[in-house]
């Protein structure tokens, strides 16, 4: 069997990895000069040093990734670090945590959040009401999280607790997701396991790991990876793929194939295959919206080292990421993640004064950066970071099987959980399921 998969990102990668694992003849072709896909580091042009398109967390939850991490020989690349509390700062640059009490979860959580000092006591009893609510009730996934939580939230929770948690985890703001994916962050991500779950990270940049370390690793196993080779076109023959087609005009048989892209990358599907329309509909393509991430880099010669997140409730940079923590490197820049605010919208509105307010905004809440001198910046906006479900698609199951026999779809935007690597990594193991069974 020779398996083509389409796109070298986190899915592609775990599609290939199941198939050779089980003796399949697989070859990656990726659309862009490196491995990763969404999971990628840019080097500063003025530097040289490296910086990720925006920070990632993995959850101690992401079972699948884990395991494909493990089997790939490089879970050493990431920590997942027992957390007893998140550090926050509060307006008056207070430092304040959320605690993980030492109990069985989620009392752990609900204990933290019943002592959490940034909420009033109304507040706290309210945020604990609430995620029981989560956690023991069937829910409509056709609601939004804000429909939802609308008629038990107050304007205060909200801002210092909610919505910090549902950009952080779902990356875009409550009223474009299913309160099905916040039921989910809060059972798996936060209630998982005993003691509640661990937020881990790379412990390099992504680039070092998905696509130097995860290259190296797919080459020793025998997958052939071709990278700048955008495919255009696929061939078909009574109802089965036979083969792909790059821009270059090479034609690349095989025997079945996984095409692990983002939902408004099938464009490609169009011409080369003849029941595109029943694909289009059954999954709504044309309905996906592609969600904008924010990241602002600052570079410094000397400066304090944080925590590796803090969280800022109500400011515009919700987040706090010091990569010098991070990577254990003390030239790493600190970085300000801005969830869902557009390049565009920064530069019409002045952007470099905008970056100026964002920066003075966060040495007021860290006063211990006022005597720093900032050498270099850098803005980053992943403009496509993760799809939006329609909400006709909420809580709903999608086959990733095609009208061809042996094609089928993997992506971070098939599985039935939030868009994240931990979907992603499912739904390329399930692509190369369904590839298996069609032998
Ligand atoms: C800034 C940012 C922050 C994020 N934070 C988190 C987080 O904290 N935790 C988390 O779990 N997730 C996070 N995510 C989401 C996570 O990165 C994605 O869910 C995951 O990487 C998606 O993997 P994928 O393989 O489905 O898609 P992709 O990574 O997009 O891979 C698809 C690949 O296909 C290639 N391709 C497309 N078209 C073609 C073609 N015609 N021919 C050949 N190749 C093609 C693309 O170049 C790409 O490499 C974040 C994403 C971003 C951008």
């Amino acid at each position: 069997m020779h398996i083509l998969i389409i796109g070298g990102g986190i899915a592609g990668i775990s599609a290939a990895w199941r198939l050779r694992n089980s003796g399949c003849d697989v070859t990656i072709i990726e659309a862009r000069s490196f491995l990763g896909g969404r999971l990628c580091s840019y080097a500063d042009r003025a530097t040289g040093t490296p910086f990720d398109n925006g920070p990632h967390l993995f959850l101690s939850s992401y079972r699948a990734t884990r395991a494909l991490l493990k089997d790939m020989g490089i879970a050493e690349s990431f920590t997942f670090p027992w957390l007893n509390s998140i550090p926050f700062r509060d307006s008056s640059s207070k430092k304040i945590r959320l605690h993980f009490r030492p109990m069985p979860a989620p009392w752990n959580l609900a204990a933290g959040l019943l002592t959490f000092p940034l909420l009033s006591g109304e507040a706290r009893r309210r945020t604990v009401l609430t995620a029981h609510k989560l956690l023991s009730e069937a829910i409509n996934p056709s609601l939004s999280a804000e429909k939802w939580l609308d008629s038990f939230w107050q304007n205060e929770e909200r801002r210092i607790f909610w919505d910090p948690l549902i950009h952080a985890t779902l990356n875009t703001s409550a009223r474009n997701v299913s309160i099905r994916d916040l039921q989910t962050v809060i059972k798996e991500g936060f209630c998982k396991g005993l003691l509640g779950g661990r937020l881990g990270y790379a412990q390099e940049p992504l680039g070092t790991v998905f696509n130097t370390e995860v290259g190296i690793t797919l080459e020793d196993a025998g997958i052939k990876v071709i990278t700048n080779a955008k495919v255009t076109g696929i061939t078909t023959l009574n109802n089965r793929i036979t083969g792909v087609i790059l821009k270059d005009g090479q034609h690349l048989e095989c025997n079945a194939a996984v095409i692990a892209v983002p939902p408004w990358s099938l464009g490609f599907l169009q011409t080369s295959l003849p029941s595109y329309n029943t694909l289009k509909s059954e999954y709504k393509l044309d309905k996906w919206q592609p969600n904008p991430i924010s990241s602002l880099y600052l570079w410094s010669d000397k400066r304090p080292i944080f925590d590796a997140f803090t969280c800022l409730p109500g400011q515009t940079a919700e987040w706090l990421f010091d990569f010098a923590r991070i990577w254990g490197n003390r030239q790493a820049p600190i970085c300000l993640l801005l969830g869902n605010i557009p390049e565009d919208h920064l530069k019409l509105d002045e952007k470099n004064n905008q970056i100026e307010r964002i920066i003075a905004e966060c040495t007021r809440l860290f006063p211990e950066l006022k005597t720093v001198r900032w050498k270099h910046r850098q803005f980053i906006t992943e403009n496509r970071a993760t799809p939006l479900r329609p909400s006709e698609l909420w809580g709903k199951a999608l086959p990733q099987t095609t009208p061809l026999n042996n094609m089928f779809l993997a992506g971070d935007w098939l599985n039935h959980l939030p868009p994240t690597v931990e979907a992603a990594v499912r739904s390329g193991e399930r692509a190369a399921g369904g590839v298996l069974k069609k032998k």
